[in-house]
């Protein structure tokens, strides 16, 4: 459905208030733009409140990033937005936020990219962590290059979250969907358990995208970290979980992780350590 200047300047004003009644951005925080044509681009502008934004503070802006028209200023974001509308076609729209748990993730370094629920692998795959950039300048734009083109929502290192879509209401229901996984994801961290989706299963739900979003949607190819699937979280920990519990792992490791072991397993490992000191 092709919307009217009028009608998009109303859906943005309306997502900016959800994203700042949901307590996704704080202040001035984060940015919403949609595609007006393939010359102009219609976004929020620096320094105001999204939830409290009417329809005329809007600016319009080509995609280079300079001012077309409107009263306010551009924001010093709008570089992350230029790249997602030159490098996705299928992108209408782009949500950025700071969504706090999500950015609580993107600030511990981690990657929301587990294999944990089904709706959000076949959303998503997984949610990628591009690594920091400063805010507002190309540093940004090169650090979220490589994951653009692949993936429809990625997290900001010690930043925050961008999302986009065909429509405006959809880049902020992928938003509202990347937050609730963190909070979903922080829990099983908090219960210290994790029952990941082998390969299998995630193969299936990435197969059933196209069909469910339509052609033009980006295939998403598991790789070794998008989504950690069972077997892949399992390496290096195979012996140290059984039913199904597996230690929960960030996106590295640390000295001061800890890991369950039945003690059929330590035996074994303790078994096996002096041997090697034996020989
Ligand atoms: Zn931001």
């Amino acid at each position: 459905m092709i919307r009217t200047e009028d009608e998009l300047r109303k859906e943005i004003v309306e997502v900016g208030r959800w994203v700042y009644e949901r307590g996704y951005v704080a202040g001035y925080d984060g940015n919403i733009s949609a595609r007006l044509d393939n010359h102009r681009i219609l976004s929020t502008p620096t320094t105001i409140c999204k939830g409290m934004m009417t329809a005329d503070d809007l600016v319009i802006v080509d995609y280079e990033g300079k001012k077309i028209s409107g009263r306010r200023n551009v924001t010093s974001e709008l570089a992350m937005h230029l790249l997602i509308y030159k490098r996705r076609s299928d992108a209408q729209a782009v949500v950025h936020a700071h969504p706090p748990t999500a950015t609580g993730y993107a600030a511990a370094g981690m990657a929301l990219n587990k294999a944990l629920i089904s709706e959000v692998v076949l959303n998503f795959g997984c949610i990628p962590l591009a690594a920091y950039g400063t805010p507002g300048t190309p540093e940004l734009s090169e650090a979220l290059l490589p994951l653009v083109g692949s993936y429809d929502a990625i997290l900001m290192a010690n930043h925050g979250v961008v999302t986009y879509g065909p429509d405006l209401s959809r880049a902020f229901f992928k938003m509202e969907t990347v937050e609730h996984f963190a909070k979903i994801s922080l829990v099983t961290e908090l219960l210290g358990r994790q029952v990941l989706l082998s390969d299998a299963e995630v193969d299936k739900l990435l197969s059933l995208r196209a069909g469910y979003f339509g052609p033009g949607t980006p295939a998403v190819q598991r790789n070794a970290i998008c989504p950690v699937t069972e077997s892949v979280a399992s390496v290096g920990t195979a012996s140290l979980a059984g039913n199904g519990a597996r230690p929960v792992a960030g996106s590295g490791y640390s000295l001061n992780e800890r890991f369950w072991v039945s003690r059929e397993d330590l035996e074994a490992m303790v078994a096996d350590a002096i041997e090697g000191k034996a020989k």
